[in-house]
Order: structure tokens, then C-alpha cells, then sequence
């Protein structure tokens, strides 16, 4: 079996305080977390719907402008049939919005073109699908991005041009190079934040018309779920995951004018850089606290702990013997004080009962003088410390006949008389005992053989002088020996002075004997 392990109550204490501190720091932080994630993600989601609706409504209103400009010249070439200046003169003024302006026939041949610089020749004949769609719906057209025959990626706003008989005189058409810069690029690349969020545009067929990696324009992105889902006539916003697995909180809205799909996205890391910092500013601010409640733990685990250990210092110091009156305690936890008052009264009690176990095993139940194993103890201390002694030994003459005569009651009390009466005749050093039943004895300290016969002698006169229960006079037989005189052994003194006492009952009764060599004859 392995030794249990013990733990300090102060260790506990911290322990417990680290750990209650720790599990509150804990749900503190993840709830915070929580709780930041959630609000900055529906934050994010919120902003970039709005934004892309604001990018929407502008957009919208450039087109608007674009469109009735060329409206505007188509107009102007149905009335009167434009010369190079007029159309040169429109280019200045629309040199921001467009990258060329010109004008075709009915069969889709330039007849003009300004800047003539635009890398196409009068005459040509225009024969991309939004050229043919333009010639053959005879409407006002903003087209699809495609691929123009000089090799740009080209968006044509286009208004079918009308003579005053309304007969069809072919198109007025501006392009905007989307590769380049350009009236919408400008507008929706205004940097958003600085934190990763960019704006893309796709038109109906899912084709990007706006992008910040320009070598991805013309693109289709129709797996795009937001995209999917403006396709599908919503606008809102959702967490995305794009082509690359990058997850993106996107706002989505369908611009009015060309039907484009605007999206703003915002990474989701932008969180997680958050909950960083706010997990280094809880810590930061939970540290001193955890700091503080340790210290205001330590302190009173001290407290305790110093109260305590005076408890414990006590009860081995003084294995229970006895109850100090410096027991007391300066702790105001109700406890600590309870502890130490119920300890005092425990020891009190228990010094008690040792006192009264210690004289029952001491002492002699009936008469109150010491035991024989009191007085054994008390001889081998004497004979230790080599100072002479006498002992007197004495034996009730008849005993049994007053037992038998007045009863045990009345032979108990003659018993109590004679060891009450064996106190009164001698010192207080002088050392009484019962050595069982009717026979008692004394040891007298210090070397006083001679006077041991004369204290004998009056003891054995006064108990038979004694007014005793019986009524009639009591008697008893003494002997005598001495230390050195007599032995150096416990045996060879109680010996001596038992052989005394029977040389005293021997002799008659009621006498004492000092014993002297050649008595032992006198055994039967
Ligand atoms: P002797 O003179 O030879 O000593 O005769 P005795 O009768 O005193 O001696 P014995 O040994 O025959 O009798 C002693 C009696 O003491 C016997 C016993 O019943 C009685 N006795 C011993 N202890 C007690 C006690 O505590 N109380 C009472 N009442 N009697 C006791
Ligand atoms: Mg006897
Ligand atoms: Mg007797």
C-alpha cells in the first residue's frame, strides 16, 4: 500500500482559489468570445449588404448618365448628321466616362470615331455579338464585357440612332476599356476599411465585370452562392466560402440599370484578429484580479493555517497534559475561534479524567492511602536514591472476626479508621499504604530505625484507643525493618519487617517487633 498523500490546508485553499479564478476567467473569456464573434459577424454581414447597395445605387446612376449621354448623341446624329468635330467635342466631355465614342451604320460599319487614336478605322465593320445585338434590337444597350477586335475586354453603352422619317441610321456606341481604368473601376475600387474587404461585380451571366485582380475579369463565377443567389433575384447577405476556400462575410444587391450583381466581402479572419486582441485584454485585466483574490486567499489561508498549527504545537508539546492558558486566539473566523474554545474545554475535560484515572490507579479505593503497587513503585525509588528508610508493616490482630462479628460494612470503616489514623500519626513525607486487605504499612524517609519503633508503638496505642464501630477495642500487630540495616533489596525489606510482624502475632498480639537477625527461627 502506497503512502496517502497529505496536502497543507493553505495548499487547498490557493488551489481551489487558482481554479475557481481559472474557470471564471475561462467562461468569461469564451462567452466573450462568443458573444464578439457573433456581433462583429452580424456587423460585417450588415455593413457589406449596405455597402454593396450604396456601390449599387451609384453605379446605377452612372449608367444612367452614361447612357443618356450617348442617348444624347444618337439624338443629335438623327437630326443632323454629325462631322468629326461634334463627336470630338463629345469625346472631351465624356473623356472621363468613355475610352472611345463613335457611330456606325445600320449595318454595323464605323463612321465615326473619336479619338481616332482608338486603334479602329472608318469603315469597319463591327461584327461582335454585342454589335449585332445592338444593329438587330434597335434599342438603348449596355452590353456584356467581350473581347473587342483590338484584344480589349470592352463594355459598350449603345442608343439606336433615328432619322427624322424614324428610319433606322445604324448606332451611337461609347466603350469603356474594363482592363483599364475607368469610370466604374474608380468608383467601386475606393478602398473599403483596409482590412482585407473588396467589392467585385458580376453581370447577368455571371461574368466579372469589376474585380481588384483585373487578369480575372470576364471570369464566370456562377458557383459563387452569393452570386446564386442574386442570380436568383435576392439581395442580403451570407457567410460565403470562396473558389479558394477563403470564407467571406458578403452583402450582395442586384444593380437596377444593367442588372449587375454587386458583392462586398469581408474576410471572417478579421474576427478571429479581434477575439485575439480581446483575449489579450481580458487576460490582461484578469490577471491583477486573479492576483489580488490570491493574495487576500494566502492571507487569511495564514490565518487559519497559524491558528491551527498553535492547536496541533500544543496537543504534541503537551500530549493533553494540559490546557495552556495561552490557548487563546487573535483569528476573527468564527470557526477557528469555535475550534480553539471547544479544544480548551476538551482538554479540560480530559485533564480531568487522567487526575481521576491516575488516583484510582494510584491509590487504595476504600481507604484513600496509596496501593501496594504505588508503595512497590515507591520502595524501588527509595532504594534508587540510597537513603535509609525503615518500613513498618501492620496486620489488623482478629480481623475476620469482626468481619464475622459486625459484617463487612462495619470492617470496611474499622479499615478506613485505622488508615485515617495512620495519616494523623505520621508526616506528610512519610509514605502510607495498604498492602492489601487488613494489612497496611509505612515508609518512613530518612535514617530513622530508632524512631520507627516509637511511631509504631504510638500508632498501635492510638488505634486501640479508637473509638471504633465495634465497641470493643481494636488491635494490631507491627514489624520492623530498615534500609540499609536490614537488605538492599525490595524482597529482603518486606521480608524482614513481614517476618517482624509475624514474630509480633506470634508473640501475643497487639506488640511491635523490630526485626532483628535470628527471628526468621521463629517462622513456622
Ligand atoms: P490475624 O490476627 O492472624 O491476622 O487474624 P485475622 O482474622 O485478622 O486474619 P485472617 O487472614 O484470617 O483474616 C483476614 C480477613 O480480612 C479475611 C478477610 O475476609 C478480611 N478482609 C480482607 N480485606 C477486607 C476488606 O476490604 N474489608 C473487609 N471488611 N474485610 C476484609
Ligand atoms: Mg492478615
Ligand atoms: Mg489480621
Amino acid at each position: 500500500m502506497g503512502k496517502r498523500r497529505t496536502y497543507t490546508l493553505r495548499f487547498i485553499m490557493e488551489m481551489l482559489v487558482v481554479f475557481s479564478v481559472l474557470a471564471t476567467i475561462l467562461i468569461e473569456v469564451i462567452s466573450s468570445l462568443h458573444v464578439n464573434r457573433t456581433s462583429l459577424s452580424t456587423n460585417y454581414l450588415e455593413n457589406n449588404y449596405q455597402y454593396a447597395k450604396k456601390l449599387a445605387r451609384n453605379t446605377a446612376d452612372i449608367l444612367t448618365v452614361l447612357q443618356n449621354n450617348v442617348d444624347t448623341i444618337a439624338r443629335q446624329a438623327g437630326e443632323k448628321p454629325l462631322v468629326e468635330k461634334d463627336l470630338d467635342d463629345w469625346y472631351a466631355a465624356n473623356r472621363q466616362n468613355f475610352h472611345s465614342l463613335f457611330i456606325t451604320d445600320a449595318e454595323g460599319h464605323i463612321q465615326k470615331v473619336s479619338p481616332l487614336k482608338s486603334g479602329v478605322a472608318l469603315g469597319t465593320l463591327l461584327t461582335s455579338h454585342a454589335v449585332r445585338l445592338a444593329l438587330i434590337q434597335k434599342k438603348p444597350l449596355i452590353s456584356e464585357p467581350y473581347r473587342a477586335v483590338s484584344g480589349r475586354l470592352i463594355l459598350m453603352i449603345s442608343s439606336p440612332i433615328f432619322d427624322k422619317q424614324g428610319v433606322y441610321q445604324g448606332f451611337a456606341g461609347g466603350t469603356i476599356y474594363l482592363e483599364e481604368s475607368n469610370v466604374l473601376n474608380r468608383t467601386l475600387k475606393e478602398h473599403f476599411y483596409g482590412d482585407g474587404s473588396y467589392v467585385y461585380v458580376v453581370d447577368q451571366q455571371g461574368r466579372l465585370i469589376f474585380h481588384p485582380e483585373t487578369k480575372r475579369l470576364g471570369e464566370t463565377v456562377l458557383l459563387n452562392p452569393a452570386i446564386q443567389q442574386a442570380l436568383a433575384g435576392k439581395s442580403g447577405y451570407q457567410q460565403i466560402v470562396n473558389s479558394k476556400g477563403k470564407s467571406y462575410f458578403a452583402g450582395y444587391t442586384t444593380e437596377s440599370v444593367s442588372g449587375w450583381i454587386i458583392v462586398s466581402q469581408t474576410p471572417t479572419s478579421v474576427i478571429d484578429e479581434s477575439n485575439h486582441k480581446l483575449l489579450h485584454n481580458l487576460l490582461m485585466t484578469s490577471l491583477p484580479f486573479l492576483l489580488l483574490t490570491l493574495g487576500i486567499v494566502w492571507l487569511i489561508a495564514k490565518n487559519i493555517n497559524t491558528a491551527l498549527s498553535k492547536l496541533t504545537h500544543i496537543s504534541d508539546e503537551s500530549g493533553g497534559m494540559d490546557c495552556p492558558a495561552e490557548l487563546t486566539t487573535t483569528s476573527k473566523i468564527y470557526e477557528v475561534q469555535k475550534l480553539y474554545q471547544s479544544t480548551r474545554l476538551a482538554l479540560r475535560q480530559m485533564n480531568r479524567k487522567l487526575r481521576q484515572l491516575q488516583s484510582e490507579v494510584e491509590k487504595d479505593g476504600l481507604t484513600g492511602l496509596a496501593n501496594r503497587k504505588t508503595f512497590d513503585a515507591c520502595l524501588q525509588d527509595a532504594l534508587r536514591s540510597e537513603i535509609p528508610f525503615s518500613l513498618i508493616l501492620l496486620d489488623v490482630d482478629r480481623f475476620k472476626r469482626i468481619n464475622d462479628a459486625f459484617g463487612h460494612v462495619t470492617g470496611d470503616e474499622v479499615l478506613k479508621q485505622v488508615a485515617q489514623t495512620m495519616l494523623d500519626t505520621t508526616r506528610e513525607d512519610d509514605f502510607c499504604f495498604r498492602y492489601g486487605g487488613e494489612e497496611f504499612g509505612i515508609l518512613l524517609q530518612g535514617d530513622r530505625h530508632l524512631f520507627a519503633y516509637q511511631i509504631a508503638e504510638r500508632l498501635r496505642q492510638m488505634i486501640e484507643a479508637l473509638d471504633n464501630p465495634t465497641g470493643h477495642p481494636v488491635t494490631i500487630s507491627l514489624g520492623i525493618a530498615s534500609y540499609p540495616l536490614h537488605g538492599t533489596e525490595a524482597l529482603d525489606i518486606i521480608t524482614c519487617a513481614d517476618q517482624a510482624l509475624y514474630q509480633s502475632k506470634a508473640a501475643g498480639r497487639n506488640q511491635t517487633t523490630s526485626f532483628r537477625l535470628g527471628i526468621e527461627s521463629l517462622q513456622p
